[in-house]
């Protein structure tokens, strides 16, 4: 037998792209070329639930057949006229999102990260223009632990060594305080050059850490207090990932200025924008910030149905249901190597507690081998993020490939 003939197909792709691509990523090696619904398929034809769901990208499910249906029409009529011209279909997203959030204005970006830069030269913007802050002396208040993207001016305030070791000089006016402390935010508060405090509800990539009830509401309230814009990053906790329209909901915050992303597209391409009202949008004039694609016809129309899609098919109200039954579920499974359950909704992690450190790795590799996709963050941890369509019947099902893989940890 040659040698070519025993290496699967996975290998092939896994080792082409090791072979031609940057090495920035370290993805669990499976190789996947369809979705459905809950469901991914690898090259070899194994399903597998998907816990992932993209990082909260896929929360209406793969290929969403409303969302791919919009996506196919607009993509044959009018896909790009860059913003030097209107579009009906820029018109029609900005009404619809602004009133589906209670919001005078959208600026609608593409990635993550450029709303949340967006956000923060907003804030700058509002800071200098109508509080007033002298000239270069703004500063927005961050948290530590925080994750909002990987541009130079985001990763300037991470607190991740990995994402800021060898990428200096970074961008100043940052004050960074730890995540969830009210007492903290109030101190800083007192500082008259802040602007803005840039938060995220729950922090996703650190591990789905959720701070104390009231943290949002007070924080809101401190930062009205001392005329500073509350800054929600909703992008992976938005459009019902914990079981309410946006996470702030938990606590009837309404932010001053709201970064959404992801799962604004369904999954089909990047899509973000950020929402405020006018006191602080029309402080940007003409020039002053933009975007090729940024609010295209074909990214507005996909914007609509996936936000529309949300709601007809209530997975907010099935988020804050199923999120109840998984972590009951985890919870009884009783299992010694899970040190903690935590999540809201469907954002949900585990904290294994192993003398190996590679033990979360270790766990994820058999959950695939058994039909199931999830993967660590911050070594010990486990994100369960499937999409917001699933039913108790696939959960329990899920559960039990989760009890059957945590044997390997035996
Ligand atoms: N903000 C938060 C809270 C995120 O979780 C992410 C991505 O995971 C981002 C921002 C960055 O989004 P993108 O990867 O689309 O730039």
């Amino acid at each position: 037998m040659s040698l070519e003939s025993v290496i699967t197909k996975s290998d092939y792709y896994i080792d082409l792209e090791t072979h031609c691509g940057a090495h920035n990523y370290h993805p669990l090696p499976v190789v996947l070329q369809k979705g459905e619904g809950i469901f991914v398929w690898d090259v070899e034809g194994r399903r597998y639930f998907d816990f992932l769901s993209a990082y909260s990208a896929v929360n209406q499910g793969h290929c969403h057949p409303k969302i791919i249906s919009t996506l196919v029409a607009q993509a044959q009529k009018l896909t790009l006229t860059s913003r030097a011209f209107y579009s009906a279909a820029l018109a029609e997203f900005s009404e619809y999102i602004t009133r589906y959030f209670g919001y005078d204005k959208v600026l609608p970006m593409n990635t993550g990260a450029e709303g949340v830069e967006t956000a923060l030269k907003l804030c700058r913007h509002w800071g200098y223009r109508v509080k007033k802050i002298p000239e270069n002396k703004a500063k927005i208040i961050v948290c530590e632990g925080n994750f909002h993207g990987r541009t130079l001016g985001i990763v300037s305030f991470s607190t991740d060594p990995g994402s800021k070791k060898d990428f200096g000089p970074f961008l100043s006016g940052f004050e960074i305080i730890p995540y969830n402390d009210l007492p903290a935010l109030s101190r800083v508060l007192q500082d008259p050059d802040i602007a803005g405090f840039l938060v995220e509800p729950i922090q996703g990539e650190a591990g789905v850490v959720l701070p104390d009830d009231g943290y949002l509401a007070k924080a809101k309230q401190y930062c009205e207090d001392a005329n500073v814009l509350f800054i929600a990053d909703e992008i992976q906790t938005g459009l019902c990932r914990t079981g309410k329209p946006l996470a702030c909901d938990h606590e009837k915050v309404r932010p001053d200025i709201l970064i959404l992303g992801k799962a604004l597209s369904g999954g089909t391409l990047p899509i973000s924008a950020v929402l405020a009202d006018d006191s602080i949008m029309l402080t940007l004039q003409p020039g002053e910030h933009g975007s090729t694609y940024g609010g295209n016809p074909l990214a507005s129309k996909i914007a609509i149905t996936s936000l529309e899609v949300l709601q007809q098919e209530k997975m907010a109200e099935n988020a804050e249901a199923m999120g109840g039954y998984f972590r009951e579920g985890l919870a009884r499974l009783n299992s010694p190597h899970i040190l903690e359950i935590r999540g809201k909704g469907l954002l949900n992690a585990i904290v294994i507690g192993h003398h190996d450190p590679q033990a979360a790795w270790n766990l994820c590799m058999e959950m695939k081998k058994n039909g199931l996709l999830a993967k660590p963050t911050h070594g010990d941890k486990i994100r369960f993020a499937p999409p917001l369509i699933i039913n108790q019947e696939a959960l329990s099902e899920s559960l039990q490939i989760i009890e059957k893989s945590l044997k390997v940890l035996d």
